[in-house]
């Protein structure tokens, strides 16, 4: 049986299929629905952990174990992930380890294109690189035949565009996979310096062997057609250039990229006229061969930024344009992205914004559009968790240099038990005077509403402990802490009026569900959800722009009429008829 399935969809299935028992990741776009789908078997425990780290080491337990076990992140998500990272390759396995890491060319939801390739190269994983939705869940299941034979963990490296394309999978049945047997092994489980060093050395032997596998294995293979032209190409720039040349050129088409196959390279290139290296982001594989003296031509005509398609592809080699469809770009109306209409974040953002004596961190998550305007609220976004230690950061320079200056940092719910509760614990240590908000919409947003360890769910959909921020955050040293409702403006400042006073480390902490949350019958009854909407008076509108300051998109201005509400958009926070003047906001009906 075939089913059309998105990439990750694939490798969730293809974890099943390997017979994975084991599976951990923090959510991040390209690869939140890897986990989302495998938690729809229930041969496997899987579980959303609170970073990346945690989740790299979770699935490590479980190969250490002897269950086959998957670990899954975005691009970024790896560099968390990075500490434990570098010491796997050398501990090895006992059951199977994947490793995927979903890399964001194009930044459609990150804050950098870091192409992981580098990191199976310098971590000394093995790295399958798939083209395709049939690739990725294959290649899955390969990943644990090399990581069981090699007693290696593998890199699956997938990019936007595969997680969330369709193509074509051939569904298999599972293979159930015993749990290999535990043995204690202090010399292959304890990294210690003396161990690490026979580790090390143990590893390098494996990855020449790899090397060898990787001349050989089926999936790294030249397609020969006219000689003139060869390609060397992976993931899935091998189906854009295919697209492109169709079977005019030669193609030595990679899917297991580290070790490099360096002999089977080397034999294609001595078979063609001119070499192209097509593949996006840096020269990975360019490098690789130029080390090896081939010429090749790569970087040089093919874009390093931004993801690939084929009309980039035959425009660099070509040098002309390929037909396409026109479009009128002047009807093609530019939408700046900005939080749904009722964000709980909204209110808290309008009122800080109109704080013109204050400097404000912000981090990752939906609440980064707090920096784009009308708002303009937020004035740093680097990392999870940077918000509060960098907020720290600017707060001491500040105060070292004998200035005043108060300084607040924004961080959402599951941000802060992803990387920000250590940061607040630097600035309690460290007697730091920073104000942290913590922007509580009860459900991790911006990746999709996935549970944390706030919401009171686990991915497998058993209900468990929510943790109290409040008393987390009690528990960590702060002595002030303020809860208050987002929506009601009045709260916010005063909450800001207060922390501004407070010469020492102060929370706040903003409670209301994302406006798009499926309320649970608790929500429904603690907060008021089922709000009227609200409808501007044309009669009193004085047309003074005020309320478009919030930037909610269900506002609009008729110069003739005045603001006018979307009734299909908006949720009745009410945010908005408290910041107009004139009172002519109001309920629908009232
Ligand atoms: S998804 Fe929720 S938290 Fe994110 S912008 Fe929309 S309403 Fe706000
Ligand atoms: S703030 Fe009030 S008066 Fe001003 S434009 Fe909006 S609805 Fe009209
Ligand atoms: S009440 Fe106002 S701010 Fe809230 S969703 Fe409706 S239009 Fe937007």
């Amino acid at each position: 049986m075939k089913k059309l399935l998105t990439g990750n969809e694939a490798v969730a299935r293809g974890a099943y299929e390997a017979g994975v028992t084991l599976a951990s990741a923090y959510p991040g776009t390209p690869s939140t629905e890897i986990l989302e789908n495998i938690a729809n078997y229930k041969e496997i425990y899987s579980e959303w952990t609170p970073n990346e780290k945690v989740a790299l080491e979770v699935a490590l337990g479980g190969a250490i174990a002897g269950a086959r076990s998957i670990a899954a992140m975005k691009h970024v998500g790896v560099n968390v992930a990075a500490d434990p990272l570098f010491t796997v390759a050398y501990t090895g396995v006992n059951g199977g380890l994947v490793l995927v890491s979903a890399d964001d060319p194009g930044m459609h939801s990150s804050q950098n294109e870091q192409d992981n390739r580098y990191y199976a190269k310098s971590a000394k994983f093995p790295m399958l690189e798939p083209s395709n939705s049939e690739e990725a869940k294959d290649f899955t299941k390969l990943a644990y035949e090399i990581s069981e034979e090699y007693d290696v963990p593998v890199l699956l490296r997938l990019t936007t565009r595969i997680c969330h394309s369709k193509g074509l999978v051939a569904f298999e049945d599972r293979k159930e996979v015993e749990m290999k047997k535990y043995e204690k092994n202090i010399k292959k489980y304890v990294a210690s310096p003396a161990n690490g060093r026979v580790m090390h050395v143990e590893l390098e032997k494996k990855l020449k062997r790899l090397e060898e596998y990787s001349n050989k294995i089926s999936i790294n293979k030249a397609e020969y057609n006219d000689t003139k032209i060869g390609v060397i190409t992976s993931g899935v720039a091998y189906e854009y250039s295919k697209e492109v040349f169709g079977d005019d050129v030669s193609f030595l088409k990679l899917g297991f990229t580290f070790p490099v196959p360096k002999d089977l390279i080397k034999e294609f290139a001595s078979k063609v006229d001119k070499l192209y290296v097509i593949e996006e982001l840096e020269p990975y594989l360019e490098s690789e061969i130029k080390a090896m003296k081939i010429d090749v031509i790569g970087k040089d005509i093919i874009p390093i930024t931004g993801e690939l398609n084929p009309d980039i592809i035959a425009e660099a080699v070509f040098g002309q344009k390929r037909a396409s469809v026109e479009k009128n770009e002047e009807k093609i109306i530019a939408r700046p992205p900005t939080m749904c209409a009722g964000c709980p974040h909204r209110g808290f953002f309008y009122e800080l914004s109109k704080r013109k004596d204050l400097i404000v961190t912000g981090d990752i998550g939906c609440y980064t559009l707090g920096s784009a305007p009308p708002l303009n609220a937020i004035e740093t976004c680097i990392c999870m968790g940077a918000s509060i230690s960098s907020a720290h950061g600017i707060a001491k320079a500040y105060k070292q240099n004998n200035r005043q200056q108060k300084v607040f940092s924004v961080i959402g719910d599951s941000t802060f038990f992803h990387s920000g509760m250590t940061g607040l614990l630097d600035i309690v240590y460290n007697k730091g005077n920073v104000t942290t908000v913590i922007l509580d919409n009860r459900i991790t947003g911006m990746t999709g509403h996935q549970e944390n360890p706030g919401t009171g769910y686990t991915l497998m959909g058993e209900q468990t402990e929510a943790v109290d921020l409040g008393k987390l955050v009690n528990a960590i040293g702060i002595k002030h802490v303020d809860i208050i409702n987002p929506l009601d403006l009045e709260q916010c400042k005063n909450a800001i009026d207060k922390a501004m006073k407070i010469n020492e480390p102060s929370v706040i902490i903003t409670k209301w569900p994302c406006a798009l949350k499926k309320y649970t019958n608790a929500e429904k009854e603690e907060y008021e959800l089922d709000r009227q909407k609200c409808v501007v008076d044309s009669e009193v509108c004085k047309k003074c722009k005020m309320c478009l300051k919030v930037g909610c998109p269900a506002i609009s201005f008729n110069e003739e009429t005045g603001a006018v509400i979307d009734q299909a958009m908006c949720v009745g926070c009410d945010v908005c008829s408290q910041v107009c003047p004139f009172d002519a906001i109001k309920k629908v009906g009232e």
